[in-house]
C-alpha cells in the first residue's frame, strides 16, 4: 500500500474496533535501545500491546496489525472527550530509545519513512491534520513519547499534523502549580478545546501541570517545564486560531 516496502510481521495484541471511524493517527516511540526487542514484545501475546506499523532506524516499515483492526497502543487515554482512542486511531510505533536513551535524534531515513507512511494513511481515513497526535498528548502525566525531540515541524512541512512556530520564550506573567483564578480557567478552557483531557477547575493542579507539560512537549519543545508561560499560552492561543 505504500511506496517503499512493507514486511509482514504479525501481532496477534488486537481486536475489533468498537466505535469510529478512524479519525485519529497517534504516534509513538519504542523507548527501548534494542529494536528487535521491541518488535518481539510487540508481538508477544503475553505483553498484550501492539500498534498497527513498526518504523525502523533505517527507514523499514513493517506492518503488525491490520488497520481494520484494534491495535493496544493508547491505553488509558483521552481525546476530545474520547476514551476509547484504539478503537478511532492507527498507530505507529517508530523505533527509537526515547527518554529512558537520553532522548536519541530520529535519523532521516526513519523520518522520510515516517512521513510517507502518515501520507498514505491521511489519505486513506478521516484523520484530520490536527488529530495527528503524540501518545503523550492524549495520555498527559502518564506518557512522554514520542518526546521532545520529535521533528512535528519536518512533519507539518510535509503536510502531516497540526502546527506552527512556537511564540518567542519571553520573561513576564506565568501561571505554574496551585496558582488559580479565571486567567486559569481560561488556560483549561482553551487546552480543552484543542483537545485535552482536563477539566476546568480553575485550579493548576497536577493534572494541569502534566496536560501543559505534554502540550510543550509537542507544540513548544524548548522548554518542558508544566508552567504555562506568556509563549506556552500565545502559542495554544495561535493554535485554536489555524484550526481548520
Ligand atoms: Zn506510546
Amino acid at each position: 500500500m505504500t511506496p517503499h516496502a512493507i514486511e509482514h510481521r504479525p501481532s496477534p495484541n488486537h481486536g475489533e474496533r468498537e466505535s469510529g471511524p478512524v479519525d485519529i493517527l497517534l504516534l509513538h516511540y519504542t523507548g527501548m535501545p534494542d529494536d528487535e526487542q521491541a518488535l518481539a514484545w510487540l508481538c508477544d501475546p503475553r505483553s498484550k500491546v501492539s500498534s498497527h506499523y513498526f518504523v525502523h532506524a533505517d527507514g523499514r516499515v513493517l506492518a503488525l496489525v491490520s488497520e481494520g483492526r484494534r491495535a493496544w497502543h493508547a491505553g488509558a487515554s483521552n481525546w476530545g472527550g474520547e476514551t476509547d482512542i484504539n478503537s478511532r486511531s492507527i498507530g505507529i510505533e517508530i523505533a527509537n530509545a526515547g527518554h529512558p536513551g537520553g532522548l536519541p535524534d530520529f535519523p532521516h531515513a526513519q523520518i522520510e519513512a515516517l512521513i510517507a507512511l502518515c501520507r498514505e494513511i491521511v489519505g486513506c481515513h478521516p484523520i484530520p491534520p490536527h488529530r495527528v497526535l503524540a501518545h503523550s498528548d492524549v495520555a498527559p502525566g502518564r506518557k512522554l513519547d514520542p518526546g521532545e525531540h520529535f521533528p512535528w515541524a519536518r512533519l507539518a512541512a510535509a503536510g502531516i499534523g497540526h502546527w506552527i512556530e512556537p511564540a518567542a520564550i519571553a520573561e513576564g506573567v506565568a501561571l505554574r502549580l496551585s496558582d488559580s483564578g479565571e486567567s486559569l480557567q481560561a488556560l483549561q478552557q482553551m487546552l480543552a478545546l484543542y483537545g485535552y483531557g482536563i477539566e476546568v477547575t480553575g485550579s493548576y493542579d497536577q493534572r494541569t501541570v502534566g496536560v501543559v507539560a505534554a502540550f510543550q512537549r509537542h507544540f513548544r519543545p524548548e522548554r518542558v517545564d508544566g508552567i504555562a508561560d506568556r509563549s506556552t499560552i500565545e502559542t495554544l492561543r495561535n493554535l485554536l486560531e489555524t484550526l481548520p
